[in-house]
């Protein structure tokens, strides 16, 4: 099943055209890699997936993206409920400055509104899937910019999934983590992988073996243009 359909998609900043006819489909519970070189318009690529780019600057786009069959940039999209369901975890984690407790129900209470009780369960499952829990129970009212770089972006993770989203972006997640905090992110994907769709953008070719099933390298042409080049299965 695709979860994700480019068809013929170009995308502009400010008039100029930094990706040029894209097509793929990105498959439903399947990891996807982005790769190619630098300024080939990976990260434009991801966040055109739910419409983050739009927050940068003056956009166009020609052609479609389709999420289970919608356009996504069709007229009626509801851009807060597209963001949860495809929603973008950083490079750099961005925590709210709010305890650990509140950066996880942030997003959940935006939706609606639920007793303390449930909200807690929330906040707990949340944190279990993203494998922080441990570290973090006994101190879920103190600041969360107070955790190391590794578990800040678990804490990110955790974030996304309280909002129990379909798809998962990820723009180069183990930048500047040391080994074990890196192993600990993989570990993690590895558990998300069977009910989540991730496509993330990484430089680190051994990454991209261990965790994807679907590999898709960009490049670009003399003018300087994103294209993709190739999309086939990982090579192990
Ligand atoms: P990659 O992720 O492959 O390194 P990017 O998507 O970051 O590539 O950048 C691709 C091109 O798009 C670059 O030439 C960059 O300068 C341009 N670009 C990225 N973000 C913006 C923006 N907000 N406004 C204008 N141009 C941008
Ligand atoms: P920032 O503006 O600080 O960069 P983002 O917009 O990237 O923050 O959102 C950070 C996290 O908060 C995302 O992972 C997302 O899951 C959650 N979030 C953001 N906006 C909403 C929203 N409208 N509804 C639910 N969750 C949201």
């Amino acid at each position: 099943i695709t979860a994700i359909r480019v068809k013929n998609f170009s995308f502009y900043y400010d008039n100029q055209k930094i990706i040029e006819d894209v097509s793929m489909e990105i498959p439903q519970n399947k990891i996807t890699a982005i790769i190619g070189p630098s300024g080939c318009g990976k990260s434009t690529f991801l966040k055109s997936l739910n419409r983050m780019n739009e927050l940068e600057g003056e956009v166009k786009v020609e052609g479609k993206v389709e999420f289970f069959g919608q356009n996504i940039y069709g007229r009626r999209v509801n851009l807060n409920r597209l963001r949860r369901q495809i929603s973008t975890i950083y490079a750099r984690p961005n925590l709210f400055p709010m305890s650990i407790y509140d950066n996880v129900a942030y997003g959940v209470k935006l939706i609606g509104w639920h007793p303390k009780v449930e909200l807690d369960e929330i906040v707990e499952l949340a944190l279990k899937a993203a494998d922080i829990w441990e570290e973090v129970k006994n101190k879920l009212y103190k600041s969360a910019l107070e955790l190391s770089f590794g578990q800040q972006q678990r804490l990110c993770i955790a974030r996304a999934l309280a909002v129990k989203p379909q798809v998962i972006l990820m723009d180069e997640l183990c930048v500047g983590l040391d080994p074990i905090a890196t192993m600990k992110i993989e570990e993690l994907i590895e558990c998300l992988r069977s009910e989540l769709t991730i496509v993330f953008v990484s430089h680190n070719i051994q990454q991209v073996s261990r965790l994807s099933d679907f590999t898709a390298l960009f490049h670009y042409n003399e003018n300087r243009i994103g294209q993709l080049l190739e999309f086939a299965p990982t090579k192990k």
